[in-house]
């Protein structure tokens, strides 16, 4: 077994987020900003759907609670091609 499981092992046994140590309250593994993090990571490479009443799937343990992310140049960059993008469509109607 590696260094980093039996880490994290040691972590999920004291009650502790296998992923950044930080105390757990809802879930198995994670606590509930890593496990939202990884949930979104599934929503945009897996395709995954947030859960709503009367479909598939448990219910989410814990109350949803939307973690921003950090913005970043990127985004700045995208709203200036999103600002271009609206202008050339003026420009064509
Ligand atoms: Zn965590």
């Amino acid at each position: 077994m590696s260094r980093q499981r039996t880490w994290q092992l040691e972590q999920i046994k004291q009650g502790r987020c296998a992923r950044c140590g930080k105390k757990r309250k809802h879930y198995a593994q994670y606590c509930d900003r890593c496990r939202a993090r990884i949930r979104g990571h599934q929503r945009r490479k897996l395709g995954y759907q947030p859960w709503h009443k009367g479909g598939r799937g448990q219910p989410p343990r814990a109350p949803l609670k939307v973690y921003k992310r950090r913005a970043k140049s990127l985004s700045v960059e995208h709203a200036d091609k999103a600002a271009l993008n609206q202008g050339g469509n003026v420009t064509n109607d």
